[in-house]
């Protein structure tokens, strides 16, 4: 109930927000209906695969004619390979799994936002939890990370999400807060097509775990991101981005949590290894998109 009325409130004050600001009031029926965000499946594949393997995967992939975006970040290094063993027709983007901020320069290691699009990425995951704790990226550097991304034309999927010990202590909605506010702050007008940016609900404890969030833990969460991003920008911005779940999800779990009103699709990681689970979770996003079903909430 409680999340019902923060909802409500939340509505009520993004339409007079944008009303008194335009002078007319927002088009509720185009900006506030589900069906305009495009499902989408992202595969991270992290440090995994080689020249074979991708070969392999693109052999075995088969995305034609679907409603669902669907995107690859295999290593940055395999990009290339990827392009050119994707046959001809199939409707899949590219995408890589992280970025440097600068343009060029002393950064050994590193890779442009403008290199990889150069490579044929047009998506770049953004603040992976693996590279806040294992490289200590700080909120800073995800805002810089993303404003290049931005800046590049790369779409950015920006990852948040807490750990298992903030859910445990009631901090879950402060700390997707202050993710969100670092990173997406300096987004100013003219602000990006909604469309083309992403955000990931990626619960730490659910990363490669097996233990999946309930469709409810993940609806309330990305819920709150929504209205979120509604309260820093507008209503019709936060109605068009969409939010994806991250976090062991699988075919077994996909269309329960697809089903979810603000779940627009996963980012996964192992199941996005596997190109019989992954088309099959392509299978089942689209039915959940096709069914609306609890997205009327
Ligand atoms: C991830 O690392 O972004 C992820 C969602 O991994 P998994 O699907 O394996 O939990």
């Amino acid at each position: 109930m409680d999340d019902f009325r923060r909802k409500i409130e939340n509505i009520v004050r993004q339409v007079v927000t944008e009303t008194l600001a335009s002078g007319q009031p927002p088009d509720l029926r185009s900006s506030g209906d589900y069906s305009v965000r495009r499902m989408m499946l992202a595969a991270n594949w992290k440090m995994n695969g080689s020249v074979d393997f991708v070969r392999n995967y693109a052999m075995d992939l088969t995305v034609v004619g679907h409603d669902v975006e669907v995107v690859l970040c295999p290593p940055a290094v395999l990009l290339p390979v990827l392009a050119q063993s994707l046959a001809v027709g199939q409707q899949v983007e590219l995408g890589v799994q992280d970025l440097h901020y600068e343009s060029d320069g002393a950064y050994t290691g590193e890779h442009s936002a403008s290199m990889l699009r150069d490579a044929g990425a047009i998506y770049a995951i953004v603040g992976h939890s693996e590279r806040r704790s294992m490289f200590g990226e700080s909120d800073d550097v995800v805002r810089k990370k993303l404003m290049a991304a931005i800046v590049n034309d790369l779409r950015p999927i920006l990852c948040v999400g807490e750990s298992d010990e903030e859910r445990a202590s009631g901090s879950t909605f402060r700390v997707l807060r202050a993710q969100l506010t670092a990173a997406l702050g300096e987004l100013a007008s003219p602000l990006p097509d909604p469309g083309n940016v992403v955000v990931a609900y990626e619960p730490l404890w659910a990363i490669g775990t097996g233990q999946t969030a309930t469709a409810q833990q993940a609806q309330e969460a990305m819920s709150f991101i929504r209205d979120r991003i509604g309260e820093m920008f507008s209503w019709s911005f936060a109605q068009a981005v969409r939010i994806l779940y991250g976090g062991s999800a699988n075919p077994d779990n996909a269309f329960e949590l697809a089903s979810m009103e603000d779940v627009d699709g996963f980012l996964v990681g192992g199941a996005g290894l596997d190109p019989k689970k992954f088309m099959s979770m392509i299978d089942s996003v689209s039915h959940a998109a096709k069914e609306g079903v609890v997205r009327a909430g």
